[in-house]
């Protein structure tokens, strides 16, 4: 399956990490609702990633989805299911990133921690270099964080072997995610695409993951 936007998006990316500014600040007039490139990206929240800047996005190409670590949560799943079947888009790219934060706890270590758990606090405290302070209650959501799996490390760690493998398990989880969902189709006539990639904050170069492969271990 072609997605021919995506890999002009990768090409532009290149300019990108070489210093050139493709994405256009200005305001561009009326536009249709619909992504004129037919695209839908989901990307983590981290403040280091510039979507519009390191894909060269212009003002009415694409929907962007963000939230911490860019995972396919429900919440995601629900706005490519709008984005695709009623907004016309048929491309997804999924963005995660080296030195994320969601490589530096679990689900389980922040829940203790909010909960009133000291150990988890005082590891919280040390792993984010910020006073860590619980709130002493339980709640019943947000369900899940969605802490990448495997063996967490010290926040903002450079990339490794390691975290790169991590980083690309949740991305490939996340495709799987996609690919698999019953209202996303990906054959026929009103197929999506669906590429994953690891943007790397330091070179501001975007990698892609192959799928399928790996997708976890909590070894
Ligand atoms: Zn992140």
């Amino acid at each position: 399956m072609a997605s021919l936007m995506t890999d002009r998006y990768l090409e532009n990316n290149r300019q990108y990490a070489r210093g050139e500014t493709l994405h256009k600040a200005a305001y561009p007039g009326k536009q249709p609702i619909q992504p004129s490139k037919r695209v839908a990206v989901v990307a983590c929240m981290d403040a280091r990633l510039d979507v519009e800047d390191l894909l060269g996005l212009q003002t009415g190409d694409a929907h962007i989805i963000r939230n911490a670590g860019g995972v396919i949560n429900d919440d995601a799943i629900r706005c490519l299911i709008i984005s695709h079947h009623l907004l016309n888009t048929n491309e997804i790219i999924l963005i995660h990133h080296t030195r994320c934060g969601m490589l530096a706890f679990t689900d389980d270590l922040l829940k203790a921690g909010l909960e009133g758990d000291p150990g988890a606090s005082k590891l919280l405290g040390q792993a984010t270099s910020r006073a860590f302070t619980s709130c002493s209650k339980c709640a019943a959501a947000p369900a899940a964080f969605h802490a990448f799996r495997g063996p967490i490390e010290p926040l903002d760690t450079p990339r490794n072997e390691k975290n790169i493998e991590r980083l690309q398990w949740d991305v490939r989880r996340g495709i799987s995610s996609i690919v698999n969902h019953p209202w996303i189709p990906t054959t026929g006539p009103d197929a999506v695409t669906v590429r994953g990639f690891i943007y790397d904050v330091d070179s501001g170069k975007l990698e892609e993951v192959s799928y399928p492969g790996p997708m976890g271990s909590i070894g």
